[in-house]
C-alpha cells in the first residue's frame, strides 16, 4: 500500500500553517496564485514525506488529503535509497 498526498490548490488560503507544521520540511508555498489569489501550499520535497498527516490535521481549511492507494501496476524501482 502506498500513500498519496494531495493539496487542494483552490481550497488553500496560503496561510503556511502546514509548511510550519511538517516535521520533514516537505511543504512550501507555490510561486503561482490559485483561483482565490493565494499562494497555495505544495509538496516541494515529496520524497521526504512520511504521510504522518500532521499537515492535514493542522490545516484550518481541510485542503490537504492523504489517500491510501492500493498497489496495482508494478511500481517503478527507483533504486538506491
Ligand atoms: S504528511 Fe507529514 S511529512 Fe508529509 S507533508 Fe504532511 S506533515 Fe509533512
Ligand atoms: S494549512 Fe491549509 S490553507 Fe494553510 S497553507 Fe497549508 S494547505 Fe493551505
Amino acid at each position: 500500500m502506498t500513500h498519496e498526498h494531495l493539496v487542494n490548490r483552490d481550497k488553500c488560503k496560503g496561510c503556511g500553517v502546514c509548511v510550519e507544521a511538517c516535521p520533514k520540511n516537505v511543504l512550501a508555498l507555490s510561486e503561482d496564485v490559485n483561483a482565490k489569489g493565494y499562494f497555495p501550499a505544495k509538496q516541494a520535497r515529496p520524497d521526504d514525506c512520511v504521510f504522518c498527516a500532521i499537515c492535514a490535521t493542522m490545516c484550518p481549511d481541510v485542503a490537504i488529503t492523504i489517500r491510501e492507494i492500493a498497489d496495482q501496476a508494478p511500481t517503478e524501482n527507483k533504486g538506491g535509497k
